[in-house]
């Protein structure tokens, strides 16, 4: 059983990017709407509710989402103002919480254990609610529980724009009837074995033989039996101003194909792309790291011309690939880092600062070329380098 001192609250926006659309004009509210832009590569970043009820899903290929819902509405999103916004709850966040954990730009973990004895949790959560919704109109929904991962489920069941609190002995009846891929972390792949094991409800998932679970899903599937139970030790991690963007995928799997590693590479520097761009920030070091199923993890970074451009980014991310990935082996997990975040503003500011002036010359005029192939990127088409 989770231990019966914690309290964690998880808040999570919904639909951030979109709600802050609708936000920006009203006239986007109530449609089927998704952020992302155009193209045959591209994919969904975000997706109102109404479009989910075509099917459609964030990380969706754009055209297939055009396909469910032919009277889709396409916004670009706005740079800078989900951050800004993301800034503004945070802030009000940090003001209220003792211990609180920023776990996306939307998603935040707040430890409450043991404030009991001087406040009502549960009221002080729906306080903080109403404060951050009275401030900037966004929808958010959060879900109190004794741990952080039964906290982000009962927030995934009351959205949207919903609370759920959860008692420790209710926990059980709360995870029975759900599919064990409602368990954060589940993927395609595990969840396609666990049904090949005829394991499809979480009560199936607790009632499975373990030794079963790890044959066929190794350490993962006695973490998955410890869950189903509702146990999770992960802690609130507190939170300081990132200083790197970071995202990695581990393998239900381990991956033999070079060329689908290469596909995961581009998907994940286009996510980090586009979430420097909202942030308005750019990039001047980039990571990637690739663990081996021995657990073995190697990493390789270089550092490169201020940019926040997913052709750049991919061009760097593929040249440390290709030093670090050791041909024929499989891979357990692959990570993508961008850090040395530097403000687009501030890069300007440094412009007339003298001192440093002939040693950043370089990166702004690298940054100022960038400015001036945006309209080209834009326009659309061809990959021109003009
Ligand atoms: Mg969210």
């Amino acid at each position: 059983m989770p231990s019966p001192a914690r309290r964690i609250a998880h808040f999570d926006l919904d639909a951030f990017f979109v709600s802050v659309e609708c936000l920006l004009n009203p006239a986007l509210k109530g449609i089927p709407l998704v952020v992302g832009v155009r193209g045959d590569r591209s994919v969904v970043a975000a997706c109102s509710y109404e479009a989910r009820k075509f099917g459609i899903h964030s990380a969706m290929p754009m055209r297939k989402a055009e396909q469910l819902c032919p009277n889709l509405t396409i916004v670009n999103g706005t740079r800078g103002e989900y951050s800004r916004y993301s800034r503004i709850v945070t802030d009000i966040i940090s003001e209220a919480a003792p211990i609180f954990e920023k776990a996306s730009i939307d998603e935040f973990y707040i430890d409450l254990t043991g404030m009991d004895r001087f406040f009502n949790p549960l009221q002080w959560t729906l306080d903080l609610r109403q404060k951050i919704t009275d401030t900037t109109g966004l929808p958010i929904s959060f879900g109190l529980a004794p741990n952080k991962m039964l906290a982000k489920m009962a927030t995934n069941a009351a959205k949207p724009n919903g609370w759920k609190k959860l008692e420790l002995e209710e926990v059980q009846a709360f995870l029975d009837p759900m599919r064990v891929d409602a368990i954060p972390g589940v993927g395609d792949q595990t969840f396609r074995t666990l049904l090949q094991l005829g394991i499809e409800s979480i009560h199936e998932l607790r009632n499975a033989n373990l030794q079963l679970l790890q044959k066929y899903l190794g350490k993962h599937g006695a973490d998955l039996w410890q869950k189903a139970q509702g146990i999770h030790t992960s802690e609130v991690a507190p939170w300081q101003e990132a200083k790197s963007i970071s995202t990695e995928t581990t393998y239900d799997q381990d991956v033999l194909d070079p060329a689908f590693l290469k596909q995961e590479l581009i998907r994940m520097t286009e996510k980090l792309g586009f979430e420097l761009r909202q942030d308005n920030k750019m990039a001047g070091c980039l990571t990637v790291k690739i663990r081996y199923p021995d657990f073995e993890t190697t990493s390789r970074q270089a550092s490169m011309d201020y940019t926040f451009y997913d052709d750049e980014l991919i061009r760097q991310a593929n040249s440390l690939f290709e030093l670090l990935y050791r041909k024929g082996q499989p891979v357990r997990l692959l990570g993508l880092r961008v850090s040395e975040l530097t403000e687009e503003a501030r890069q300007t500011n440094l412009f007339q600062d003298t001192q440093r002036k002939a040693e950043l010359y370089k990166a702004i005029d690298a940054v100022k070329n960038k400015f001036g192939k945006t309209a080209l990127f834009k326009a659309g088409s061809t990959k021109n380098n003009k």
